[in-house]
């Protein structure tokens, strides 16, 4: 039977599939292939299904380890039972220098833990530099891993610590350089999405509710982090630039020179950005549509399997009325299973606003070249002055809205040839309509 997680489980692979030959780590932290660093470690997180984020996990660990020159790296987080951050990854050249998994922080690192749960990094490049409180309580324990130099960085989900990154040296000491900490720090922040998609599809295991809109947040978190990072560089340069050619232009006597030099800087940047828009876009467009001939109806009742849970939970009633023809299209499954479901939990929001009735329904409606899927609810109704914005990408709302959803649903129906509207019902909430070409079939 297929249940809220097996078909999270689903989607995630099929977002996964091409990711089957893993492209070796070609960037690094150091220099200036960093950009491409954070973009490579976030994409893979991004596209790692969710039962192999702790070995992409592992495999970052390393390859950090590695590509700094270090000798070990380890992912503590905080165990729920006991609030105490346990060591749950940890890789390093030499076994024996390796923090054992299963290290608890609270009793052998009372110092280390305390200042980590604060959300604080702590960095150092020789042990002498470390407060005369760590050398009281953490030193004993410590001095068996044999620390050279060592960052530690918090890994917050939503803002709340939940764990730590540490990266060090056991041979040879070194120095950490702000700007290095900073990436470390940004690389914290993407474990911590990460394991908030890992977490949250634990939880949805354990609840069966709401599996896309939770998934399809963190997925955009994890994005976000490193897009918004990817972006501030060069936008925070041209400011720069123009305030420097306004100081220029306003001394009276501009050098030409230097205002062309810092044109073509202004130029560089803004291409930088473009560029990083463009990858984001050849991102998406990765998960191309595989079309096979598919059974509308079948589609459809995979989709009610899936939210069915989520249904009762609810408390929604939610009918299906399938015709009795077996109108055909071409289609991705997973994909067009996605759009069906956004429009459905989106249908469950809108009858869950108010009270009264809960009711929403799918139908399906096939004639010889098209194919259609309402889903109806008796929610509030779209507000008509909003229907104009409510396809575009983070129009929301909702409190808690991504404003994504209808935005994936156009964009998936538009790769399928098809359309996809929205109206206010007559009597009371609205319908949102997929119409798609139907199959031609030979008689
Ligand atoms: P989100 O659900 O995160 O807000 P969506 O793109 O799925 O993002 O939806 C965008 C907006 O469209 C919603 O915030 C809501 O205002 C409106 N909307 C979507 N579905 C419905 C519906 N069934 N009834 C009323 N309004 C809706």
């Amino acid at each position: 039977m297929h249940n809220s997680a097996s078909a999270q489980k689903m989607i995630s692979r099929k977002l996964h599939s091409e990711r089957a030959n893993r492209r070796p780590v070609t960037a690094s932290l150091e220099g200036k292939s960093f950009e491409r660093f954070i973009e490579e470690l976030s994409s893979s997180f991004v596209r790692a299904p969710v039962d192999e984020i702790g070995d992409e996990i592992d495999r970052w660990i390393r390859e950090i380890v590695l590509g700094l020159d270090l000798d070990r790296g380890a992912l503590a987080q905080i165990d729920a039972k006991s609030g105490n951050l346990v060591v749950r990854h940890s890789w390093s050249r030499d076994q024996l220098v390796k923090l054992p998994i299963g290290l608890g922080f609270t009793q052998s690192a009372p110092w280390f833990n305390s200042t980590l749960m604060s959300g604080r990094t702590v960095a150092f490049s020789k042990v002498s530099e470390l407060p005369p409180e760590f050398f009281e309580s953490d030193w004993k324990t410590y001095r068996r891993y044999v620390p050279k130099s060592n960052v530690t960085v918090a890994v917050r989900i939503g803002g709340e610590v939940v764990g730590a990154l540490g990266f060090g040296t056991v041979k040879k000491e070194r120095t950490w350089s702000p700007r290095l900490i900073h990436r470390l720090e940004l690389v914290g922040e993407i474990f911590g999405n990460a394991l908030e998609r890992r977490l949250a599809t634990e939880e949805i295991i354990l609840l069966r509710n709401e599996l896309s809109h939770m998934s399809r947040t963190t997925v955009m978190g994890e994005l976000t982090a490193s897009l918004t990072h990817q972006l501030n560089q060069p936008i925070g340069a041209i400011l720069m630039n123009a305030e420097e050619m306004q100081k220029m232009l306003e001394s009276g006597q501009p050098d030409l020179e230097s205002l062309r030099a810092v044109v073509g800087d202004i130029i560089q940047d803004d291409l930088r950005a473009t560029e990083t828009i463009k990858g984001l876009r050849s991102f998406f467009r990765k998960s191309e549509v595989e079309k096979t001939p598919l059974y509308l109806r079948d589609v459809v009742a995979e989709v009610m399997r899936i939210v069915r849970g989520d249904a009762l939970f609810r408390n929604v009633s939610l009918a299906f009325e399938a015709p009795p023809s077996r109108g055909r299209v071409a289609g991705d499954r997973i994909q067009l299973q996605q759009a069906i479901l956004n429009l459905v939990l989106n249908a469950f929001d809108a009858v869950s606003e108010k009270d009264g009735l809960r009711e929403v329904s799918i139908s399906i409606g096939v004639d010889k070249d098209e194919a259609k899927i309402a889903v109806r609810d008796s929610g509030n109704g779209v507000d008509p002055a909003m229907i104009a914005h409510i396809f575009e990408p983070f129009f929301t709302t909702k409190s808690k809205g991504m404003g994504m959803g209808l935005a994936i649903v156009r964009s998936i129906i538009k790769a399928h040839g098809g359309q996809v509207s929205a109206r206010r019902n007559p009597d009371r909430g609205s319908t949102f309509e997929i119409t798609l070409p139907a199959l031609q079939e030979k008689i």
